[in-house]
C-alpha cells in the first residue's frame, strides 16, 4: 500500500530530492512549498513552518489528496550566519522559530493521525553542525542541535506507539544553501571532508528513505551522520 508522505521545504535542494526518491519508490508525496509552484509531478501544498495555522492547512490537504501522513519529514530550514557580537537577537531566534519550532509545529500536527494508525515515521534534518559546532552559525548550529535532543525525546515518547522518530545530520550537501559560501570558503571546508567532496542530494535522500522504509523498522532515536566522514560519528 502507496503512503502518505509530507516533506516540508519539498521545492527545492534537499526536500525536492527526497521527495522525488520517496515517490520513485512508490509513495504519496505531497510536498510543502512557501510561494511558488511545486515542483513538476507533485502534489504541492503552500506552507510556511512560522505559523501554525500554515502547518496544520498544509496537513489537511495532503490528508484529503492522499490520506492520514505516515511519513513526515521535517526539512525546512534556514541560516542566517553572522559572528554572536554582531548577531542580533531577532537574527538568533528566526532561525530558532524556522528550524527547531518549525519541526515542532510539524512534528505536533503529525503525530495524532499517527497515533490512530498505530505507526509512523517522523524524520527530522539537523545538521553536522549541531553537534560540532560552527563559528558564525551558532543561531543555526543551536536550532541543529536542538532537533536531536527534540527527537530522542519524541522517540521516547511515541516507541510504544510503532512511531519511529530519526535525526539524519548531513555534511556539505550541493545547495542554494551552500551555493551562497565563497570558493574560499567551500574549499577549506572541503580539505575537513575525509570524503573531500560535498555530497550530492540523493546520497542524503536514500538515507532518508531507507530511515522511512520497513528495513529501518527498528532503528529510532537514533543520528544517522550523511557527512563524508566531517563529524566522525558526532
Ligand atoms: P535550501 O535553502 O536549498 O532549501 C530550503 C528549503 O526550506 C526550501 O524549500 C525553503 O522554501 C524551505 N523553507 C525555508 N524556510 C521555510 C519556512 N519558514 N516555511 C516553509 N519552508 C521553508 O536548503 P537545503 O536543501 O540545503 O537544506 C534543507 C535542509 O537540510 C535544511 O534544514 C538545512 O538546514 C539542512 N542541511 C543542509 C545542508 C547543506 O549543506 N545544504 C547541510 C546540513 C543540513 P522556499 O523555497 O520557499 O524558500
Amino acid at each position: 500500500m502507496p503512503r502518505s508522505v509530507l516533506v516540508t521545504g519539498g521545492n527545492r535542494g534537499i526536500g525536492l530530492a527526497i521527495a522525488r526518491e520517496l515517490s520513485a519508490a512508490g509513495d504519496l508525496v505531497a510536498v510543502t512549498h512557501r510561494s511558488g509552484q511545486a515542483p513538476d509531478g507533485l502534489f504541492g501544498v503552500t506552507c510556511d513552518v512560522t505559523s501554525q495555522e500554515s502547518v496544520d492547512a498544509a496537513f489537511e490537504k495532503a490528508e484529503a489528496e492522499h490520506g492520514p501522513v505516515e511519513v513526515v519529514v521535517a526539512n525546512a530550514g534556514i541560516t542566517k550566519d553572522t559572528l554572536l557580537a554582531m548577531m542580533k537577537e531577532e537574527t538568533f531566534t528566526d532561525v530558532i522559530d524556522t528550524n527547531l519550532t518549525g519541526a515542532y509545529r510539524v512534528a505536533k500536527r503529525a503525530v495524532r493521525p499517527m497515533l490512530r494508525l498505530k505507526r509512523g515515521r517522523i524524520i527530522l534534518v539537523s545538521s553536522v553542525v549541531g553537534l560540532l559546532g560552527s563559528a558564525g552559525q551558532a543561531n543555526y548550529a543551536a536550532s541543529k542541535a536542538g532537533l536531536v535532543g527534540f527527537g530522542r525525546s519524541l522517540a521516547r515518547e511515541l516507541g510504544s506507539r510503532n512511531i519511529t522518530v530519526n535525526i539524519v545530520a548531513p555534511g556539505f550537501v550541493e545547495t542554494d544553501m551552500t551555493a551562497v559560501l565563497t570558493e574560499e570558503q567551500q574549499a577549506a571546508i572541503q580539505k575537513q571532508i575525509p570524503l573531500g567532496r560535498q555530497a550530492k542530494v540523493g546520497e542524503v535522500a536514500r538515507v532518508v528513505r531507507f530511515l522511512a522504509s520497513e528495513d529501518a523498522s527498528y532503528i529510532t532515536g537514533a543520528v544517522i551522520p550523511v557527512d563524508g566522514g566531517l563529524g566522525m560519528g558526532h
